[in-house]
């Protein structure tokens, strides 16, 4: 069950944030009653026109949307990686999560104190990626120091002795270490082998965590798309090993999220805005005011590499959340652990197929007459085919 998690400095913009996401799950609660909210948790449903579609074709009893996992983790200050405020517990929470969406200030407030006194986002970011990589490097000192002893055991040598390091080992925490004394996450390096990779997997790093930034700015730098601190920002991501940015702005989201229950109130409030950007004289498609909620969670949930396929019946749609690059028997495994064990094959369709062809029925009558229902076997990548209709066959 991988998870996101929220980074940064207090007061950037976090717990705001983890609102808005419950908010815009409190709107659909109605329809779904898993959707449980914890103060520190929320369990974002993740936007999917296929899904939509899919409803909306079998009008079921009931529907199961795919949903991100987004913990707030609070408590992050300068020092934190040697006990200053929650210290050690803020970054074991940081290990429980798979990925990081790096949040950072970028909106001024007299009404909002910064912990440093002033808003600087590049200070920030160093501030946190330093925090995070001094851990890294602690980590990496034990995981050094238990590597030598377990070769001391394995050959029999003393404990005052130096004993030989393995060649993918040694290379890979030289690279490790490399990195993280340059501030620069481990995830972001691409140039390692497949030996180091596997290696680098039992360090239990942090940085190797995929990290998206955030940037939180004023409504109205949201509105004109910009903001003093972004190019800045957008060197020292690049600088840093690279990253996807997301801009976007609390203050705006919030605003829209407060009209929710009131259609015609968001939409005067869209208009407004939209009035505004005009006024600044900006136009086109890129000036489109929108939430940037969906993009957040679509980002999230691509790096941490998943994806869904669907079933679909009368009683139930459901999208399911697989791994990219599972096969077909895990995706069944999903369902049901029987379905992966017993795993025979899955009978599947293309989406697009399903679309082009089913003529409005609620059925795949049509997507067989046209020879393209299909039947997988084990070995079928799940990434080839975005399964539609999976029935297990024992
Ligand atoms: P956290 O400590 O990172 O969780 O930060 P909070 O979400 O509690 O936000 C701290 C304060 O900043 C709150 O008073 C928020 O209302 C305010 N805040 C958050 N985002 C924005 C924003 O985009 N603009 C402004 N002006 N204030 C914001």
């Amino acid at each position: 069950d991988l998870k996101m998690g929220f980074v940064g400095l207090p007061n950037v913009g976090k717990s705001t944030l983890t609102n808005i996401l419950a908010g815009a799950c409190h709107a659909e609660a109605a329809n779904y009653p898993f959707c449980t909210i914890d103060p520190n948790m929320v369990q974002a449903i993740v936007p999917d026109q296929k899904f939509n579609y899919l409803v909306k074709t079998y009008k079921p009893q009931s529907v199961v949307p795919a949903v991100l996992k987004i913990v707030d983790i609070a408590g992050l200050i300068r020092g934190a990686s040697e006990g200053a405020g929650l210290g050690n517990a803020f970054l074991s929470h940081i290990a429980a999560v798979d990925g990081i969406y790096h949040l950072v200030r970028a909106f001024d407030s007299d009404e909002v104190i910064h912990v440093d006194d002033s808003v600087d986002p590049i200070r920030d970011l160093e501030t946190i990626q330093s925090e995070l990589c001094l851990k890294d490097k602690e980590s990496l000192t034990k995981v050094l120091e238990n590597e030598k002893n377990k070769i001391r055991k394995e050959k029999g040598i003393a404990r005052s002795a130096e004993p030989p390091l393995g060649e993918v080992f040694k290379s890979a925490y030289d690279k490790c270490l490399a990195l993280i004394e340059s501030n620069t996450p481990v995830q972001t390096c691409e140039d390692f082998t497949m030996g180091e990779v596997e290696a680098i997997r039992d360090f239990g790093l942090i940085t190797t965590k995929p990290q998206i930034y955030v940037i939180n700015m004023s409504k109205n730098n949201f509105l004109r798309k910009g903001n003093k601190w972004l190019p800045k920002i957008q060197t020292w991501v690049n600088e840093h090993g690279g990253g996807q940015i997301i801009p976007m702005s609390c203050e705006f989201e919030q605003e829209l999220m407060d009209l929710q229950d009131d259609k015609d109130a968001q939409q005067a409030f869209i208009d407004k805005c939209e009035e505004e950007v005009k006024a600044m004289g900006l136009s086109g498609p890129g000036f489109a005011v929108k939430s940037v909620v969906p993009r957040l969670i679509r980002a999230g949930r691509q790096s941490l590499c998943l994806q869904s396929f669907y079933t679909a019946g009368p009683m139930e749609v459901r999208a399911w959340t697989i791994m990219k690059g599972s096969l077909a028997p895990q995706a069944a495994g999903v369902i049901h652990t029987d379905f992966e064990r017993g795993f025979i094959k899955a009978e599947v369709a293309n989406f697009d197929d399903f679309k082009a062809l089913h003529n409005g029925e609620a059925s795949m009558a049509k997507v067989k007459d046209a020879g393209k229902y299909r039947q997988e076997g084990k070995r079928t990548s799940c990434k080839k085919v975005i399964l539609l209709f999976l029935c297990i066959i024992l």
